[in-house]
């Protein structure tokens, strides 16, 4: 699966979805957390994209699925223990990404010290925008970003109000794993999370980056 870069014909095929959580104060501070001195750090599957937005489908093994508006930081070239003044060098764009999550299940996972990994790794739990060039955007602090649920804003914040800047958060976490060309490193969500039920329409938007729709239905028995 594959994302497309806005004005040419290239696909960006990711080999990991690196996601950081609890980036917005006051999102951290809506899921009952504290401020860490380090980035929440967990994986998303590639098999959960979708790209260019479309249905997203809910399992049935949850009863609580929740939208999160997301910058993502599409990386251009590898990037292997870089420093933060050179890390902006090895991003080829942005998106916006809506890091679909199984809150409940997430709950049981963090209640029992498990990974968050069943929760966030559902098919269709990625949905992304097509991906914006990093000289079209230009600086990634200070963007508008929401998220709408049927018309209805339900977040809607600034990605200068992030605490780990994109230069920033990318060499912490190249000093802990590689980033090939072709991944995706989202950067937290906003305030606002809420609830998707079959039937919803949620649209995420950045400024200067681009928006994702989708749908939300029931994922049919199999
Ligand atoms: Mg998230």
């Amino acid at each position: 699966m594959g994302l497309h870069l806005r004005g040419s014909d290239r696909l960006i095929v990711p080999t990991k979805l690196v996601c950081l959580g609890a980036n917005y104060p006051a999102h951290a501070a809506e899921m009952g957390g504290l401020r860490s001195p380090f980035p929440a750090v967990f994986l998303k599957p590639p098999s959960a994209l979708l790209p260019g937005g479309g249905a997203i489908l809910l399992p049935p093994q949850s009863r609580e699925v929740h939208h999160e508006v997301e910058l993502a930081v599409v990386i251009g070239r590898r990037a292997t223990c870089v420093a933060p003044e050179r890390a902006l060098d090895h991003v080829l764009g942005y998106a916006v990404f809506l890091d679909i999550t199984a809150r409940d299940l997430q709950a049981e996972a963090k209640r029992e010290g498990r990974p968050w990994a069943l929760a966030k790794g559902f098919d269709t739990f990625a949905p992304c925008s097509e991906v914006a060039s990093a000289r079209d955007v230009g600086d990634s602090a200070g963007l508008a970003i929401t998220c709408h649920v049927n018309g209805e804003p339900r977040q809607s914040s600034n990605t200068g109000l992030m605490s780990w800047g994109v230069a920033e958060a990318l060499a912490w976490v190249s000093e802990r794993m590689s980033l090939e060309a072709g991944d995706l490193l989202a950067m937290g969500t906003p305030a606002g999370v809420g609830p998707l039920v079959a039937g919803d329409r949620v649209v995420g938007a950045i400024e200067r980056v681009g928006s994702v729709a989708c749908t939300v239905e029931r994922r049919a028995a199999t």
